[in-house]
């Protein structure tokens, strides 16, 4: 039988191979093992859904409390998560959850153009944040976020799941050991044909964006973790063919492609008008690394110029989970960092994808 111990060290044990894991891994092995994040989620919809039943696996984080709008939704988490009343608030009185010793950090998935302020407010009332993708509307906004955590002490950390998944960890150790040789292009495709037009992700005001916003980030984001540097320059195109259903500043599909300091270039596709767009490809002078489905729930699919990944699948948020809670109470450092200064920098380069879309002119990214 496949324990969970067992089947985590089987996809840990090609990293084991690079020596800056191994010291990472072992450190933090032992310390670990009593102390448990005790999580509150906030927006009980789809995604939150998922977190929590793949909470129920993790070893190290555990779901205590619940803050939404609706009480029937609140009852219902209650009893099928065990939630004590006390560790139940609605958007008016969360802020209390400052006097509530029991719960030490808040998952704010909420619509995007709401995770600026509820993640401030969590962060004020002194617990430690983990906030979904996209993890603001802009980078300003951002960028307030991460000093607000700052200035209360608490962490900052954005829902990056595919940070942790493990066949694209095994392409960037590829990379990171040189097998790739000098990286030269990176493709990444990401989209799917979204359907209710009323849903809040088709309106600008809590979605900050259309397929960018949503799905685009996930090129945007893997760009930089599978060629290893930050772009310096994008360039973009959009192309709207339903401007009822995509209204003024919702993106339907966005092509942009990005420079790197190294020379690499990168081409790539955002769209919400099409299915089966869910890939990463990274090529480089002595080899290739290619994930296709690259960022779905799973299972991942990949292969190098060494062969196909056979890197078992995991629940993506367990693994996720599991390993927030070793970079919030261990001070584990992951191999790609998810803290909120990452998702700076992926804003940051959204601001200029939708420049370039709106000037026609190439834009300089400065992340530092
Ligand atoms: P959803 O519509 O299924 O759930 C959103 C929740 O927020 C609902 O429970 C809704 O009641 C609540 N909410 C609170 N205030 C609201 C308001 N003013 N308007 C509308 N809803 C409000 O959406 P979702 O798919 O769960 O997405 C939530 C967040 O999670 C988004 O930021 C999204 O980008 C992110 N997400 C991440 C992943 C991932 O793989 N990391 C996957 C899906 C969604």
């Amino acid at each position: 039988m496949t324990t969970r111990r067992s089947f985590i060290q089987k996809f840990t044990a090609p990293l084991l191979a690079v020596p800056f894991i191994t010291a990472t891994t072992e450190c933090q092995a032992d310390q670990s093992q009593d102390k448990i994040l005790r999580v509150a989620i906030m927006g009980l919809g789809g995604y939150g859904t998922r977190v929590a039943e793949a909470m129920k696996d993790s070893k190290r984080a555990k779901l205590v409390g619940v803050i939404s709008g609706t009480p029937s939704k609140i009852k219902a988490w209650q009893s099928k998560y065990d939630i004590p009343e006390k560790n139940c608030y609605n958007y008016e009185n969360f802020d209390n959850i400052r006097n509530n010793p029991d719960i030490d950090a808040v998952y704010v998935i909420t619509p995007n153009a709401l995770h600026k302020d509820q993640t401030i407010r969590v962060a004020k009332a002194g617990k430690h944040v983990i906030c979904e993708k996209p993890m603001a509307v802009n980078a300003k906004d951002a960028q307030e976020m991460v000093d607000a955590c700052n200035k209360a002490g608490v962490k900052l950390l954005i829902g990056y799941r595919m940070h942790f998944e493990p066949k694209t960890l095994e392409i960037i150790r590829q990379r990171q050991a040189g097998d790739m040789g000098k990286i030269l292009f990176f493709q990444g495709l990401s989209g799917f044909r979204i359907g209710d037009p009323t849903q809040w992700r088709l309106n600008m005001q809590l979605s900050g964006g259309g397929a960018m916003m949503d799905i685009g980030i996930y090129s945007v984001n893997a760009a930089r973790y599978m060629v290893g540097e930050d772009p310096v320059w994008v360039t973009a195109q959009e192309v709207k063919t339903d401007p009822v259903k995509y209204k003024e500043g919702v993106d339907e599909t966005i092509t942009f492609q990005f420079g790197f300091p190294g020379g690499a270039v990168a081409s790539c596709l955002s769209t919400y008008s099409m299915n089966n767009l869910d890939k990463f490809f990274v090529n480089g002078e002595k080899g290739f690394g290619e994930l296709y489905p690259a960022s779905g729930y799973g299972p991942i699919k990949g292969r190098t110029n060494q062969g196909e990944l056979t890197h078992p699948h995991v629940t993506h948020q367990t693994v996720q989970m599991d390993e927030m809670a070793a970079i919030i109470l261990d001070n584990k450092k992951p191999i790609v960092p998810v803290d909120g200064a990452e998702g700076v920098k992926d804003m940051k380069i959204i601001d200029a994808i939708y420049m370039a879309v709106k000037t026609g002119v190439k834009q300089s990214i400065s992340l530092s």
